[in-house]
């Protein structure tokens, strides 16, 4: 009883400083963490009493959730950096993209999407100035309405944020069903110095899969040098943390915007480079330049798709039977065409080209795009060896010259 009715006592006296705007919004830089360039930011709600003194949000936002109090708390938040926003447009200065917390309890709010574009188009701010951040625990049921909701958000050209990724409370499902642009790897997964092994392979993991999926990475709280070399290794994007700094009132974050954007002392770190952000880039460099990568195993004759973009051809099964999908290329091609792309990646001809010592094998056929044209597509299916399987393995390369 008591405990309820401190609650009630916490929640109107939330809204009375929503009133008298005793809510402050702080600043906690993000940073690249390649350039050490001012990134973005996230707004953090602070509480500052009449007395000056500073209550965290630790000590009210938990309570909150179940009122719509947390909902009146959020869209303030968001008016009130659109208004800093606003603000720094009309003296023409460098700004960057702010994440604002939206907490779950917004899944259920009505109109929550127009209410969303009505704020930030009434301030005039580009839309994908403002990030929706929220977090991973509002994923834990209802994944399927949230990945709708998420839909609609992204369809807008508001960038969503999913925080405190592997916090313990959701499952790895919901990172293959929602399509977000940003994933925010939690704190809890970062010890100190970074000395354990296994902490170090499940994080490289993680970070392996957000790219290959096309989520943005930031890392939060962290705090040392090893941390922020460690991600390096990583090919983390986004540093957030009080190694470079702690979350500031406005004026101040509006100095450090209007200073420029480096970070000091951080020039020794980048003179490492992570040898696995080269692997990174060439795999980048490998997927722009052949649109169409494919991994087959002719042993077991199986395939996945490594990168399907920007390709003329019509769509392909992305995983299966590789004679299948052979099969299905085939019937993309000329008719002129067909026997030689047929007879050429037959398993049979191919095992036969790696034993026999042949590096890889290449043809050039014509294939039909989506608009009725035919135009010449180079195939090249490359021998890979890995040590640990006796099987045939090949990557598949195909672009077009045309
Ligand atoms: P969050 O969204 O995960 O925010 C990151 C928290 O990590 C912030 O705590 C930040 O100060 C802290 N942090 C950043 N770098 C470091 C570091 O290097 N070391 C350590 N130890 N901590 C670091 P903060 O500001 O206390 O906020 C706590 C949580 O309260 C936030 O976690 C967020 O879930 C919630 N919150 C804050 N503001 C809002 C808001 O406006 N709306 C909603 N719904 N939730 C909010
Ligand atoms: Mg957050
Ligand atoms: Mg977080």
């Amino acid at each position: 009883m008591g405990e309820e009715t401190s609650r009630e006592e916490l929640l109107s006296e939330v809204r009375e400083a929503l009133k008298n705007h005793e809510l402050k919004v702080y600043y906690q830089p993000q940073y690249d963490s390649v350039t050490s360039r001012l990134a973005g930011a996230e707004a953090l709600v602070r509480w500052i009493k009449p007395d000056g003194s500073v209550i965290m949000p630790g000590s009210f936002i938990p309570q909150l959730e179940d009122d719509r109090a947390i909902l009146e708390l959020d869209w303030y938040m968001l008016r009130e950096v659109c208004i800093f926003l606003a603000k720094q447009k009309k003296e023409n200065m460098y700004s960057v993209t702010v994440a604002v917390n939206f907490s779950r309890m917004h899944v259920h709010e009505e109109n929550f999407v127009e209410q969303l574009c009505a704020i930030v188009d009434g301030y005039d701010m580009p839309r994908k100035m403002v990030e929706v951040e929220i977090t991973e625990s509002a994923f834990v049921d209802q994944s399927e309405m949230i990945a709708d909701w998420i839909g609609k958000i992204r369809a807008e050209g508001f960038r969503v944020a999913i925080d405190d990724f592997g916090s313990g409370l959701s499952s790895l499902s919901f990172v293959k069903d929602i399509s977000a642009d940003v994933l925010k790897i939690d704190k809890s997964l970062l010890s100190r110095n970074c000395e354990d092994e296994k902490e170090r392979i499940v994080l490289e993991s993680i970070f392996n899969f957000a790219h290959r999926l096309k989520l943005t990475t930031v890392a939060e709280g962290v705090e040392t040098r090893e941390q922020l070399g460690f991600l390096r290794t990583c090919s983390c994007k986004v540093i957030q943390g009080f190694l470079f700094a702690k979350p500031m009132p406005e004026a101040e974050f509006m100095q450090l915007c209007q200073k420029g954007y480096d970070v000091d002392d951080m020039e020794d770190i980048l003179l490492v480079q992570a040898p696995s952000s080269a692997t990174q880039l060439l795999l980048e460099a490998v997927f722009t330049r052949y649109p169409l990568v494919i991994f087959a195993n002719l042993t077991r004759n199986s395939f996945y798709m490594m990168a399907y973009e920007n390709f003329t051809a019509q769509s392909c099964p992305s995983t299966g039977v590789f004679e299948e999908l052979i099969a299905h290329g085939t019937s993309t091609m000329h008719p002129e065409d067909q026997d030689l792309f047929r007879n050429t990646f037959s398993i049979s001809n191919l095992l036969s080209a790696y034993e026999r010592g042949d590096k890889f094998v290449s043809v050039v056929t014509r294939q039909i795009g989506d608009d009725g044209i035919y135009r010449r597509v180079e195939t090249t299916d490359y021998f890979v060896k890995n040590p640990s399987v006796e099987d045939v393995l090949v990557i598949a390369l195909c672009h077009n010259l045309d």
